[in-house]
């Protein structure tokens, strides 16, 4: 099980994230339960910061394969951040981007733009012939209602969207009428509101539950919302193909679930997957069925630890460690990396574009695949400036060092 890290020096290409300091400000919460199945994690991952002082960790379910922050932010934290931070554009009020938007969206619909995304893509083929169309339906994190718009187009007529953001959930009203709540899911307010409009005959989400704070609550608030033969449709990343660098630096996605792993989960509530044809290597989509007896279908492997641990060992060539100052370049979409020699900042950053070109041109049948039917564009590499390893200061299988405070990254 051996593996290894690096310690990073710089982030160089960042493409759209930012990077956060996670300094003494910033309060922590530890757990080592597992959401999916409540068994404990074992650390998978350290990030090192000042010199051992600050300790950050990643574990991984050795029971289902669930992979996530063991030290992250409290919810509290992490619900301002998102409020102040998350989907923030240039237009100085909320009312003059709402403005702005709700033509260009509307457009957008009409124009059937948008009718190109993955996520209509997997509605459309997951809802054929599934469910009458005077049932109820929810959308979790409906974003400007697109996917709502489509249901009302194909007949449906009892809508409710659910969206954090105020400025999108605006948006969603305007352009298209729909009814849009902003409240947090499991706000008891909105939980009442819900029963009145229920049972939903489809409760739906797409790549939501990467960033929710605790899973196991919202697919148990889900499920109290339904009745046996509705269905629950969920999207999100697939831990086996998420690029790595994601998986560990990218502090909004708290959680990574195997398929194994979510469909315990379901379980756990009533729910048992019903279709999976819609999954890739990147993608978990799911159309699960509240049942009697939910039945979970058993993995090939279980050595989930050591498959976690060679994915990553893989993503970052360990144990070989970079001898000196090295680039690494990781996809920004798939589980693709690879180092480069420094040469100072302009001939790396020449490098950085020959192998971002060379690299989509080699994987380009993978990155279609990423995104799902159809192409879309992808997103290039993040780079960082890396060295070797001083002495280790966790005991884990793979150690990332920091000279100061742990970087992670967001939005
Ligand atoms: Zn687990």
């Amino acid at each position: 099980m051996q593996s290894s890290g690096f310690k990073v020096e710089q982030f160089r290409k960042l493409n759209n994230w930012k990077l956060l300091e996670m300094d003494a400000s910033i309060p922590l919460t530890v757990s080592f339960v597992c959401p999916a199945d409540g068994k404990e994690i074992r650390v998978l991952c350290t990030f090192v910061g000042n010199g051992g002082a600050q300790k950050m960790r990643i574990g991984s379910c050795e029971s289902c394969g669930y992979t996530g922050y063991i030290d992250r932010p409290t919810k509290e934290w992490i619900g301002r951040f998102y409020s102040e931070s998350w989907d923030k554009g240039n237009p100085a009020t909320q009312e003059e981007r709402v403005r702005l938007e709700v033509g260009r969206r509307k457009i957008q619909f009409n124009e059937g733009l948008d009718k190109l995304t993955n996520r209509t893509y997997i509605l459309q083929n997951k809802l054929k012939g599934l469910l009458k169309k005077d049932r109820p339906i929810c959308e979790i994190g409906c974003g400007y209602g697109f996917e709502l718009q489509h249901l009302k187009d194909w007949g449906f007529s009892q809508l409710t969207g659910l969206e954090a953001s105020p400025h999108r959930a605006e948006v969603a009203r305007r352009a298209f009428g729909h009814e849009i709540f902003t409240a947090p899911f499991e706000n008891a307010e909105l939980q009442e509101k819900l029963r009145a409009k229920g049972p939903f005959g489809l409760i739906y989400s797409h790549h939501v539950f990467e960033h929710v704070y605790d899973p196991d609550e919202i697919i148990r608030l889900v499920s109290g919302l339904q009745e046996e033969g509705d269905y629950f449709m969920i999207t999100l990343p697939n831990f086996e193909g998420e690029f790595s660098l994601g998986t560990l630096f990218f502090l909004p996605h708290l959680h990574t679930f195997t398929k194994y792993a979510l469909a315990k989960l379901l379980a756990k509530y009533g729910y048992e997957v019903a279709d999976d044809s819609l999954c890739t290597k990147y993608e978990i989509s799911f159309a699960a069925k509240k049942v009697q007896n939910p039945k979970v279908k058993e993995p090939e492997r279980k050595d989930f630890f050591e498959q976690a641990i060679a994915k990553f060992s893989n993503y970052f060539r360990f144990p070989k460690e970079p001898a000196g100052r090295k680039v690494f370049w990781g996809s920004r979409d798939i589980d693709v990396g690879g180092y480069l020699p420094y040469r100072g900042d302009f001939l790396t950053r020449i490098m950085e574009v020959f192998t971002s070109r060379l690299f989509t041109l080699r994987h380009k049948k993978e990155l279609t695949v990423y995104i799902g039917t159809p192409p879309h564009d992808w997103r290039g590499i993040i780079s960082l400036v890396v060295s070797p390893l001083e002495n280790r200061k966790a005991h884990s299988p793979i150690e990332i060092q920091f000279e100061k405070n742990v970087k992670l990254a967001y939005k």
